[in-house]
C-alpha cells in the first residue's frame, strides 16, 4: 500500500461549514412534510413509537463488524428500524423517533461538540428526506410490492443525504479530495443501506401477517446476534493470530539494523486500532533512550509521544502493566488520562531476562465506541513479549559485535577492529600520506601484576588506555592488541611525523601514575611501522611494528622499523632451540671488557659479557639471545654459565696475584629466583673467590625499583657481600632517591650518554649530574662506552670513577685479554705495584 499523503487537516469547527447547509437542507425538506395533511396520519400506529424508539436506540448502540477484503466495515442496522418507523408511525413523528435516539446516542458517546452537531444535522437532513418521500409517494399495505418500493426509495433517499454530508465533512476538516472518499463510503453505505430495507420489509411482512410474527423476529434476531458474535470472535481471534505470526516473523527478520521500531510499531498500533503504539526503551548503558511512536495520521514513526509519560515510567517502576481507560484503572489514573486528552491506554512492561528494560504502550482505541478491555490487555502483554525478546535479541547481536570488536578490559578497539582500521586506512589513504601503526609495549607491566596483583595491573592498563585516547590526534584509531601492548593507527605525512607524534604520546603517558595509593613510573616501549614503505598488509604492517618495539626496548628510543630488524627478529625464533644446544654443549664463551679506574689510569675489574657464535648465523647480538633465553625460560642458564666462568677466571687472576673484580650482568627479572643469592654463595666457595670481588649489574629498566619483588634478594646478597651495580642508568627511569633505598654501591651510566657527551651538552649534563650526584649518594659510578680521549678528558675533569670502553678495549676473549694485559703491564712495570695493573695507552 502506498504511503498515505500527509493530509492537511483543519480544525473541528470548519464541519460547520457543513453542519449549517445540512440544517438547511432539513428544514426545506421538512417544510413541506409539516405542511402536507399526511403529516400526522400515514402510519397511524402512535402507539409504536415507544417499542420503536427502544428498537432504534438498540441498533445505534449495536454496531455489526464485517471483515470484507481485510477491509474493516462496520454496519448500523438503523435503516431497518427504520423502515418499521415509515411504515407504523405517522412522518413527524418517525422524525421525532429517530433524532430522539441519535440525540441519546451521541449525548452518552460523549462526542465533541461540533461533530455530534454534524451527526445530528445529518440524521436530521437523512430522515426528512426520508419521510418526505413516503409522504409523496404514500406506501400502502405492507404486502405491496408499491410499499415495497417507497421504503426502499426512502431508505436510499435518506443515505443518499448523509453520505453527501458525511462526505463533504470528511473533505473538508481532513482535507481529502471530495469524489474518493465518496464513492468508496457509497458502495459500502448503499449496500447495507439494500440490506436493511429488505430486513425491514421483511419484519414489516411477518408483523402484518400476524402480531405474533414479532416472537418469530425476537427469535431470528437473537438467533443471528448468537451467530454473529460466534463469527466476530472467531475472526477477530483469526485475525489476532495472523497478524501475531506476521508479526513475529518480521521481528524474527529484522537484525542489527535498527529497522525494529519500524517494523513492529506500525503493526501493533493497526492490530490494536490504537491511536498510538509506542515503544520506550530508558537509556541504558551504551544503549540511549529509544522513544518513538506510530500514530494512526502519521506513516512513519515520530519521537513525540502524544501521552504523558508517567503511564510508561510507572509500568517500568513497578514491572506490571498499567491499563486505564473510561471503564477500567484506577480513578486517579483515569483522571489523568482524562486531562491528557487521551481516551484510553495500556503500557506494558517489556521484560528481558528478569529486569524491565522499557516499555510497549497502546493508546487511544480508535472508533468512537468501544474502548480497550481485559482481552486487549492480554493481546499487548503478548506482543510485549514478543517485543521485549526482539528487543534482547538486537540489543544481544550488538553487544555481541561489539565484543567482537573491543577490549573488555579498557573498552578500546581491540586487534581485530585495528587490522580492520589499518585496512581500510590503507585503501582509503591518498598518496601524499602513510598509515602509520604506533605500538606502545607497556614497561614493568609484569612487575606490577607479580607485586601488587593482577586487580592493579589491570588499572595500570586502563590508566593507560584513558591516556592514550585523550592523547592521540583526532582521526586516530586507539586499539589495545595485546596483553601488554596499545596499537595507534594514524594517517600523516611521513614515518618522521609519525615518530614525532609517538614521541609526545610517549612522554604524555610518562606520568606517574597512583595505584592503590602506589605511584608508580610508566614507561613505554615504542616502535613504528608505516604503510606502504615497511608492508601492505595490515597484519604484516603490525608485526612489523611489534618487531620495532622490542628493539625499542634495548635502546630505550621510538624506533622506526627496518629490514634489518626484520631479519633479526625472524631469526630469533629459531634460536631457542639452538641456544639451547648451545648451553648444553658449553658453546657459549665469555669475553671480558676492562673496567678502568680514572684518577690513575689502574685496571680494576672486568665486565664479563656473554658471547655466541651460531653455527649457520655467525655472532648473535647479546641482547637477542638474552632476550631469547629469557623468553624461552633459559635465562637462569645462561647467568649460571657466566657466573661460573667470571668467577673461575677471577681465582685464576687471584693467584696470578692480579685481582680483579668480576661484574656479570642479570637482568632483574633473574633477581625474583630465590635460589639465585645460594648458587652465588656456593659459586664463590667453590673457587675461594671473596663476595666483594663479584659486582652484579643490574640493568634498571625492568621496573628493578618498581616492583619489590627484586629486594629481598637484593638485601640477600648484600649480606652475603656481593657488590650491586644498576646498569644503564639514566636511560631508564629510576633516581637517585630511589637507588637510595636499594643495597647497591655502584651505578653505571648508560652509555648513549657517554658517547653523546663529546658532541652534545645535554649528554655532557646528563653525565655531569650523574656523576656528582653518585658522589652525593657516596656511590661508585663507571662511564661506559668511553670512545675517545676527549670524552675520556671530561670524565677525568669530572671526576668520574671508572671508565670502560672501546678505548681501553673491545671485550675479549680470556687469551686474548691476557695478551691485552701483558701488553699493558709490560710497558711499565716498573711502576706497577703488587697486585695492581696500570693501563698506559689504549689499544687501537
Ligand atoms: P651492557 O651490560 O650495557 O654491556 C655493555 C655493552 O656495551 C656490551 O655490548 C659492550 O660490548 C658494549 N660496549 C662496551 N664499550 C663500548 C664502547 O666504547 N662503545 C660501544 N658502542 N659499545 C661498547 P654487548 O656485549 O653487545 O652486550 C650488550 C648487552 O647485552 C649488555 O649491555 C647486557 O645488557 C647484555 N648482556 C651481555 N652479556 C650478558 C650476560 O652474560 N648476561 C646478561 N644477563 N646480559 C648480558
Ligand atoms: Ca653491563
Ligand atoms: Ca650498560
Amino acid at each position: 500500500m502506498p504511503a498515505p499523503k500527509a493530509p492537511v487537516s483543519r480544525p473541528e469547527k470548519h464541519a460547520w461549514l457543513i453542519t449549517s447547509p445540512l440544517l438547511l437542507v432539513g428544514l426545506l425538506l421538512s417544510l413541506p412534510v409539516i405542511l402536507s395533511k399526511d403529516a400526522w396520519h400515514v402510519g397511524y400506529h402512535l402507539q409504536y413509537a415507544p417499542i420503536l424508539l427502544g428498537v432504534a436506540i438498540l441498533t445505534v448502540y449495536t454496531p455489526l463488524r464485517f471483515e470484507i477484503r481485510r477491509q474493516a466495515v462496520t454496519v448500523h442496522m438503523n435503516d431497518a428500524a427504520v423502515v418499521l418507523m415509515l411504515f407504523y408511525l405517522p412522518p413527524l413523528v418517525a422524525l421525532g423517533v429517530r433524532l430522539t435516539a441519535a440525540a441519546i446516542w451521541l449525548i452518552t458517546t460523549r462526542m465533541g461538540w461540533h461533530k455530534a452537531a454534524f451527526n445530528l444535522a445529518s440524521f436530521f437532513a437523512g430522515m426528512a428526506a426520508a419521510v418526505l418521500v413516503v409522504v409523496t409517494l404514500h406506501p400502502g399495505h405492507g404486502d405491496e410490492p408499491w410499499t415495497w418500493f417507497v421504503l426502499t426509495l426512502a431508505i436510499y433517499a435518506n443515505n443518499l443525504i448523509t453520505l453527501i454530508g458525511v462526505g463533504s465533512v470528511v473533505s473538508v476538516v481532513q482535507g481529502v479530495l471530495l469524489l474518493p472518499v465518496l464513492s468508496r463510503m457509497a458502495i459500502t453505505a448503499l449496500t447495507v443501506a439494500g440490506v436493511n430495507s429488505v430486513v425491514g420489509l421483511i419484519m414489516v411482512l411477518t408483523l402484518q401477517a400476524s402480531r405474533w410474527g414479532i416472537v418469530l423476529i425476537v427469535a431470528l434476531v437473537m438467533v443471528l446476534v448468537f451467530v454473529y458474535r460466534a463469527y466476530s470472535q472467531f475472526l477477530r481471534q483469526h485475525k489476532s493470530l495472523a497478524e501475531m505470526y506476521e508479526l513475529t516473523r518480521q521481528v524474527g527478520a529484522t537484525h542489527h539494523d535498527g529497522t525494529l521500531p519500524d517494523v513492529l510499531l506500525g503493526r501493533i498500533r493497526a492490530l490494536m486500532a490504537a491511536d498510538s503504539a509506542t515503544l520506550w526503551l530508558p537509556s541504558q548503558g551504551r544503549h540511549q533512550e529509544v522513544l518513538l511512536s506510530a500514530r494512526f495520521d502519521y506513516p512513519g514513526l515520530l519521537d513525540s509521544v502524544p501521552t504523558p509519560d508517567i503511564f510508561r515510567k510507572l509500568a517500568l517502576r513497578t514491572g506490571a502493566t498499567v491499563a486505564a481507560g473510561p471503564k477500567m484503572g484506577p480513578l486517579d489514573l483515569r483522571a489523568t488520562l482524562h486531562e491528557a486528552g487521551v481516551k484510553d491506554i495500556i503500557v506494558v512492561p517489556l521484560r528481558s531476562s528478569g529486569v524491565s528494560i522499557g516499555a510497549l504502550e497502546v493508546a487511544g482505541k480508535l472508533g468512537g465506541g468501544p474502548t480497550f478491555g481485559s482481552d486487549d490487555v492480554r493481546l499487548v502483554e503478548t506482543l510485549a513479549a514478543h517485543v521485549g525478546v526482539a528487543v534482547e535479541n538486537s540489543r544481544l547481536v550488538d553487544r555481541l559485535q561489539y565484543d567482537a570488536d573491543h577490549d573488555s578490559l579498557t573498552g578500546l578497539a581491540n586487534r581485530r577492529r585495528m587490522l580492520e582500521g589499518l585496512g581500510e586506512a590503507m585503501s582509503g589513504r591518498s598518496a601524499r600520506e602513510v598509515v602509520a601503526v604506533l605500538l606502545f609495549d607497556v614497561v614493568a607491566l609484569r612487575e606490577v601484576n607479580d607485586s601488587l596483583g593482577h586487580a592493579a595491573g589491570d588499572k595500570v592498563l586502563v590508566e593507560v588506555a584513558h591516556r592514550l585516547k585523550a592523547l592521540a590526534p583526532q582521526g586516530a584509531l586507539v586499539a589495545r592488541v595485546g596483553d601488554d601492548e596499545f596499537a595507534i593507527e594514524l594517517r600523516t605525512a611521513s614515518a618522521e611525523a609519525a615518530v614525532t607524534v609517538a614521541g609526545t604520546l610517549r612522554a604524555g603517558l610518562r606520568d606517574p601514575m597512583v595505584i592503590d595509593s602506589l605511584t608508580i613510573d610508566m614507561d613505554t616501549n615504542v616502535g613504528v611501522a608505516v604503510y606502504p614503505e615497511h608492508g601492505a598488509q595490515p597484519e604484516e604492517l603490525l608485526q612489523r611494528a611489534h618487531v620495532a618495539t622490542h628493539v625499542a626496548k634495548s635502546r630505550g628510543i621510538v624506533q622506526v622499523f627496518n629490514a634489518g630488524l626484520q631479519s633479526r627478529a625472524v631469526r630469533r625464533v629459531g634460536l631457542a632451540a639452538d641456544l639451547r644446544t648451545a648451553l648444553a654443549n658449553g658453546e657459549l664463551e665469555v669475553y671480558f671488557q676492562p673496567k678502568v679506574a680514572l684518577t690513575d689510569r689502574r685496571l680494576v675489574g672486568v665486565e664479563c659479557l656473554a658471547r655466541w657464535e651460531h653455527p649457520v648465523h655467525g655472532q648473535v647480538a647479546p641482547p637477542d639471545f638474552v632476550a631469547v633465553a629469557e623468553h624461552t625460560g633459559q635465562l637462569a642458564r645462561l647467568n649460571g654459565v657466566v657466573l661460573q666462568e667470571g668467577i673461575r677466571r677471577a681465582r685464576q687472576w687471584a693467584d696470578a696475584g692480579r685481582p680483579l673484580a668480576v661484574a656479570v650482568n642479570l637482568s632483574a627479572r633473574t633477581l625474583g629466583d630465590a635460589d639465585l643469592p645460594l648458587q652465588i654463595a656456593e659459586l664463590l666457595e667453590e673457587h675461594g673467590v671473596p663476595a666483594d670481588r663479584l659486582i652484579l649489574e643490574i640493568s634498571e629498566d625492568e621496573g628493578l625499583l618498581t616492583g619489590g619483588r627484586a629486594l629481598p634478594t637484593l638485601d640477600r646478597l648484600r649480606d652475603l657481600g656481593v657488590r650491586l651495580s644498576v646498569d644503564d642508568f639514566g636511560a631508564g627511569r629510576s633516581s637517585f632517591a630511589d637507588l637510595s633505598r636499594l643495597p647497591v654501591q655502584e651505578v653505571k651510566i648508560d652509555r648513549t650518554f657517554v658517547q653523546g657527551m663529546a658532541t652534545s651538552p645535554g649528554d655532557l649534563a646528563i653525565v655531569r649530574t650523574i656523576v656528582d650526584m653518585a658522589r652525593n649518594f657516596n656511590l661508585d659510578v663507571v662511564a661506559e662506552g668511553v670512545e675517545s680521549e676527549l670524552t675520556l678528558g671530561l670524565l677525568e675533569e669530572m671526576h668520574c670513577d671508572m671508565g670502560q670502553g672501546f678505548l681501553f678495549s673491545r671485550p675479549l676473549p680470556y687469551e686474548r685479554f691476557e695478551s691485552w694485559l701483558q701488553v699493558q703491564t709490560a710497558a711499565d712495570p716498573a711502576q706497577a705495584p703488587a697486585g695492581e695493573v696500570r693501563w698506559l695507552r689504549a689499544v687501537p
